[in-house]
């Protein structure tokens, strides 16, 4: 994919770049292993200073940050800005906790003394995708820079100016130059970075493709990947729930980012006693949103970030509907220029037809009915995905069972999936592995070493 800012409002090709060369490259890496050996010798102190400083340059630059993703991406101004305020979030948190999560912890054995410390590792490059294209980025920045690594972005190629006002913003905290660099390269350069001794571990965020391919490069040269995919997130709602609510934040859970979220709900489950009635309201919400100009205050959903995806979404419902899904509202493109699509409701779905079997990138709820707990936590769990889940139950013992028997890696009762720095974020199956944010995020990268103190001066033991 060319390395371009293209505007999804307007279709207009706003901007473009090449792509780094092979020498390019090489002086970006060589930069990244000195710059390591500064970051990792800093207090935290000194490191949350300058992690502090960066969230005052988000803050006094949220409007400019926030106009240029909606410029590459399309996502409403409101939530851009938004966004760029949690990265400052999670910029303090990190400064505020990362001495403290990663303090020397004793263990006590028959040794003298025994502890865990924790050790940066050196260059970690993070694949990023589009979506989320400064939140993505300082959920895995703020912890790393902040364990003492350093950072490598290899952002998705529509949003580079993004990539490079992140860049910016840690400069412009105090970070040196090669302590977080971006490198503007095509996802088929990705491999031989990924694969160069001197990078230390990788992260990548994105589709399961992306991550199968960056996974198995860092397993032939022996490194630690975390991975965070797809997700095809269930939102259930039993008859106990509080309908209208259900029906308010489902519709908010759906078309959040305009609809282009991992832990969007995409599949609502709904008990059938109630489904007729949350399937209309839910429709007529839908048919409420105000679809347009992304820059406005009170749009809602703007449009989607690649005409690439407008394509994907509508074959996949044209599909369903082919397999004998029934089309509620929506199903087409909107307008003649930019990339709008109506928002949508399918019912009906067969489980063969790709709204009930594929994870759908857009503003398109996918409805299912179910007789009880167990069929929904059935129908939940009949995904290759286990990112998030959102339950709507009044009745505690119910909400238990679903905590129990949904396999994900987050599940929100009477509340929508969202991510937050105080609490682990990742998923399971197909959805990927290890965790970003709160205490186990900052544990991804690091050396957990295991100090064991005999009795010094009196030799050491023999046992392994
Ligand atoms: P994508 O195509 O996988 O792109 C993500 C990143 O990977 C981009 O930087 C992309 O670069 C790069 N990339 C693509 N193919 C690659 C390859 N073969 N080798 C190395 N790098 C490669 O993902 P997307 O379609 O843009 O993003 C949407 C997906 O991300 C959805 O599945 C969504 O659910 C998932 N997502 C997951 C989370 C989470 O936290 N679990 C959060 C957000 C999004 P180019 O742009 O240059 O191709």
């Amino acid at each position: 994919m060319a390395i371009a800012t293209i505007d999804p409002t307007t279709g207009e090709t706003v901007r473009t770049f090449e792509a780094l060369d092979e020498p390019e490259i090489e002086k970006k890496l060589q930069r990244s292993v000195e710059a390591f050996r500064r970051n990792r010798r800093r207090s935290f102190a000194e490191r949350a200073s300058r992690m502090r400083k960066t969230a005052e340059a988000l803050d006094r630059r949220q409007n400019e940050f926030g106009r240029l993703m909606t410029l590459e991406m399309g996502k409403t101004l409101k939530a851009a800005v938004a966004e760029v305020k949690k990265c400052a979030l999670a910029c303090r948190y990190y400064a505020d906790h990362a001495q403290e999560f990663l303090a020397d912890e004793a263990v006590p054995t028959e040794a003298e003394q025994s502890f865990i410390r924790y050790e940066p590792i050196g260059p970690v490059l993070a694949v990023m995708p589009w979506n989320f294209p400064f939140w993505q980025v300082f959920r895995f920045a703020a912890p790393a820079l902040m364990a003492g690594n350093v950072g490598l972005l290899k952002h998705a190629s529509n949003v580079p100016q993004c990539a490079l006002a992140i860049e910016q913003a840690f400069v412009e905290g105090g970070f040196d130059a090669g302590e977080f660099q971006t490198l503007l390269i095509t996802s088929e350069q990705v491999q031989r970075v990924v694969e160069d001794d001197r990078v230390r571990a990788a992260t990548l965020t994105g589709s399961e493709p992306a991550g199968a391919s960056v996974a198995s490069g860092a397993a032939k040269r022996i490194k630690k990947v975390v991975l965070e995919l797809g997700g095809s997130d269930p939102f259930i709602v039993m008859q106990s729930a509080n309908l209208a609510e259900a029906v308010k934040i489902g519709v908010q859970a759906r078309i959040v980012n305009n609809g282009q979220s991992c832990i969007a709900a995409k599949r609502f489950i709904i008990h059938r006693d109630i489904a007729d009635e949350f399937e209309k309201r839910f429709v007529e919400a839908m048919n409420k949103l105000k679809i347009g100009d992304p820059l406005e205050e009170t749009t809602d959903i703007g449009p989607l970030a690649t005409p690439q995806i407008v394509t994907d979404i509508d074959k996949q419902v044209q599909r369903s509907v082919a397999a004998g899904a029934r089309l509620l509202t929506g199903g087409k493109r909107i307008g003649q220029r930019g990339n709008f699509y109506a928002p949508t409701v399918l019912s009906n779905i067969p489980s063969h037809a790709p709204a009930a079997r594929e994870e759908t990138f857009g503003p398109v709820a996918s409805m299912f009915r179910v007789k009880d707990a167990a069929e929904a936590i059935a129908v939940a769990n009949n995904t290759n995905f286990g990112l998030g889940a959102s339950v709507w139950t009044s009745d505690r013992e119910e909400a238990n069972r679903f905590i129990d028997g949904i396999e994900s890696g987050q599940v929100f009762v009477n509340a929508m999936v969202a991510s937050d720095p105080r609490v682990p974020f990742g998923g399971v199956k197909h959805s990927g592995f290890g965790r970003e944010l709160g205490v186990y995020g900052i544990r991804e990268f690091v050396n957990i070493k295991t100090v064991w103190i005999g009795r010094i001066g009196a030799g050491g033991t023999e046992t392994e």
